[in-house]
Order: structure tokens, then C-alpha cells, then sequence
């Protein structure tokens, strides 16, 4: 079986990536010694910016292997696309106060729910877009996006997924991204649906 190298150190993006290449029957595992990698900025306009300087940077120091990076958030049209790529940030960047024992993800979604406060009772629709690029070397072979359209629900509900996952619905579905399998959240999520758009595009016996 091969094996495709991710530079993320996220469990929740590392989980949608294994159930992701479970169907192809290959591994995606952390790029090896990533916690001593010094982590670049990610100072990027857009997710592509993102996904396309940690994928050149990081492919530098695993010279021998193909290396995925992605970039992904929440753009939410009731407050014109943010938090977008401030998204793993967005509590962080405002200093938001809440619970010291309260993880990242909590305080990103008490934000949000926050700056949502005007618009109580209305239907709030948002997106999650993700960028994947694939490098060898520090040089950036190719690139794919995916997105998936949902709602942001007052209450998260819950508790599987990461980040923004129990307030993102799915009308189609009834629920929320934290209340599907992993399997299902790949078939239709927007890192899912990036990771299958960059395979085809890899050209055979790329990794
Ligand atoms: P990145 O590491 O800069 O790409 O940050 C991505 C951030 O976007 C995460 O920390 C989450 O806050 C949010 N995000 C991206 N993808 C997902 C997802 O699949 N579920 C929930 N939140 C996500």
C-alpha cells in the first residue's frame, strides 16, 4: 500500500483524511517529524495562497515524497464570507473571552454564534471550501478545491467532526456535520470532495 504525506498536525482534518483514503486503499499519514518543523505564516489571501505555501514549504523537508497540504473554512454570507481563511483563528484574532478550559473549536463556534446574534431566526447560509496542494521538493505540483453548501443552526448538535462541524446543518440531510459517520462526512464534504478531485489529477505512480 503507499502512502501520501499530509503536513497537518489537526486530528480532525488527519481523521477526514484517513477515512478518505480508506477508499483507495492507500495511507495518509503526518508528514514525519512535523512537530519540530518551525510552522510558516499563513498569511495568504485565499485558501489557495494557504494550501499552496505550506504544501511548497513543508515538501522541503521530505525531499523523497509527495507532500498534500490543505487549507479550508467556513464563509458564512451573513457576514460576507467571514471567518473564510481566519477561520482556525477567528476567536484568536479578536481576542474573544470565554472559559479558559474551553478548547479552540469551542471558542471559534461562541464567536460565531456571537457575531450571529442580529440575525436570530433567520436562516444563515454558509459554505465550507477546502484547497489541497500537492508538492515535491518546494515545488507545487497541482491543486483542487471542493466546497459544500449548509446552514449555521443556533445550537451546536452533535459531537462527532471537528472546528465549526456541530454548527454546520445539512437541509438535505437533517443534520449537522457532527452527527454523520466520517465515511459520509468524506462523500460529501468539501475536503472529501478535494481530495478525489486532486487524485484524478495526479498523474499514475505519483506517490
Ligand atoms: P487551516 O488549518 O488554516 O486550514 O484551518 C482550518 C480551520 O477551518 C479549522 O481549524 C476549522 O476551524 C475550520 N474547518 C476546516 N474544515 C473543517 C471541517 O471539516 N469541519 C469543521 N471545521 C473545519
Amino acid at each position: 500500500m503507499s502512502t501520501l504525506y499530509i503536513a497537518s498536525s489537526n486530528q480532525g482534518k488527519l481523521r477526514d483524511f484517513a477515512a478518505a483514503a480508506e477508499v483507495y486503499q492507500f495511507d495518509v499519514l503526518p508528514l514525519p517529524d512535523l512537530k519540530n518543523i518551525p510552522a510558516p505564516d499563513e498569511d495568504g489571501l485565499t485558501f489557495e495562497d494557504n494550501a499552496w505555501l505550506k504544501a511548497a514549504y513543508y515538501s522541503k523537508f521530505s525531499p523523497e515524497d509527495l507532500i498534500i497540504a490543505d487549507d479550508s473554512g467556513l464563509e458564512v454570507d451573513g457576514l460576507n464570507g467571514e471567518p473564510g481563511v481566519r477561520s482556525a483563528r477567528f476567536a484568536d484574532d479578536v481576542g474573544f473571552a470565554a472559559p479558559t478550559e474551553a478548547s479552540t473549536d469551542e471558542r471559534n463556534n461562541r464567536y460565531l454564534l456571537e457575531r450571529l446574534t442580529a440575525h436570530k431566526g433567520e436562516k444563515i447560509t454558509a459554505r465550507y471550501r477546502c484547497v489541497i496542494a500537492a508538492a515535491r521538493k518546494g515545488e507545487v505540483l497541482i491543486t483542487a478545491e471542493g466546497s459544500v453548501e449548509g446552514e449555521i443552526v443556533q445550537e451546536p448538535r452533535g459531537t462527532g467532526g471537528f472546528g465549526y462541524d456541530p454548527l454546520f446543518y445539512l437541509p438535505e440531510l437533517g443534520k449537522t456535520m457532527a452527527e454523520i459517520d466520517l465515511v459520509r462526512k468524506q462523500s460529501l464534504s468539501h475536503r472529501g470532495k478535494a481530495f478525489a478531485a486532486l487524485l484524478n489529477k495526479l498523474p499514475q505512480g505519483q506517490f
